[in-house]
């Protein structure tokens, strides 16, 4: 058998706590909830379970706190086969957490704490140049501080290493970091904010996603959630995958199911088409059932 891919992830890890109540709490008013759950998320470690999900040997670089939300999050990932050696822990700052609030008409309300997430710095980083730059592909988006993320991707290009950035949560990025980037994978608003044009129709996405193209990546490819995904590659290659006909229960982490088999199918050689046809499969098989990390397919089901 061939060697599994070797994937590094340099990114988040958040514990999320999510409480369902009939309607969201006004100011100063204490509710009765009806469930509790909790989950793994981050788009770090999403995308590194999902990669880890399909077989691939996966390294996270990432940052926790020294409590039981980090002890709880290490468990978890060792339990899905990723490496976390080189996962740091802050002694200083809490593990990241998301508070989550969801009431019966599925609106939600969520608080983010990024905790020792906003810690790893670029020294973090360059501690474990030879992680990154023994892998085949590194994986990054933007959860952590983005001199971090530079500093990744400087060193895996030095290396030749295989660069794939999701520009998540939507934010303007330095002109360097997509110089570095090989893939870029936006979905719609990340490519709104990215070209600050507001984008409707395909032919618009395709646009921007064009002008995105020429500040660095040789390939885009934009997630347009029940719409499928679009990819941009070389020569003005430019091709729409529609979306797999699915009943959507919960799509929260398809873009991290999309970029995280994206990241194994392209280090195994597959023709760029096939690896997003099969990235866009992967998420939408996601969409089919509740929660994160837990809904993400196996190869087999892709
Ligand atoms: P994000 O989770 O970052 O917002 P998208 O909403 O663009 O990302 O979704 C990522 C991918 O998930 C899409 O490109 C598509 O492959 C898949 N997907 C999302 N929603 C659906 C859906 N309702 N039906 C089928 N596939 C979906």
């Amino acid at each position: 058998m061939a060697k599994p891919p070797r994937v590094c992830v340099v990114g988040s890890a958040n514990v999320d706590l999510t409480v369902f109540t009939p309607r969201l709490p006004r100011p100063g008013e204490t509710l009765a909830g009806r469930h509790f759950h909790m989950g793994f998320g981050g788009k770090g470690a999403n995308q590194a379970v999902m990669a880890a999900r399909l077989g691939a040997e996966v390294s996270l670089i990432a940052k926790i706190g020294n409590d039981v939300f980090g002890q709880s999050m290490l468990a978890n990932l060792n339990g899905q086969g990723i490496d976390t050696s080189q996962i740091r822990i802050d002694p200083d700052n809490a593990t990241g957490v998301a508070a989550i609030v969801v009431n019966d008409d599925a609106q939600n309300c969520i608080i983010v704490f990024p905790g020792a997430n906003g810690c790893l710095a670029p020294n973090d980083v360059r501690d474990l140049a030879n992680v990154i730059q023994s892998a085949d592909v590194l994986l990054c988006q933007l959860e952590v501080p983005t001199d971090a993320i530079l500093e990744a991707f400087r060193l895996a290009k030095a290396a030749g290493v295989m660069t794939i950035l999701n520009p998540a949560p939507a934010m303007t990025l330095p002109d360097e970091l997509l110089r570095l980037s090989d893939f870029c994978v936006p979905n719609e608003t990340e490519l709104e904010l990215l070209t600050g044009r507001s984008l409707e129709s395909l032919d618009e996405i395709r646009g921007a996603g064009q002008a995105l193209q020429a500040r660095g990546p040789h390939t885009v490819i934009v997630t347009l959630g029940d719409r499928g995904a679009l990819l941009l590659g070389k020569d003005g290659q430019a091709e729409h995958f529609p979306a797999f006909p699915v009943t959507a229960v919960d799509p929260t982490g398809a873009g991290d199911a999309f970029i995280g088999s994206l990241a194994v199918f392209l280090v195994e050689g597959m023709p760029l088409p096939e690896a997003a046809q099969k990235a866009n499969r992967a998420a939408a098989l996601s969409v089919t059932r509740k929660g994160t990390q837990t809904a993400f397919p196996t190869r087999a089901e892709i």
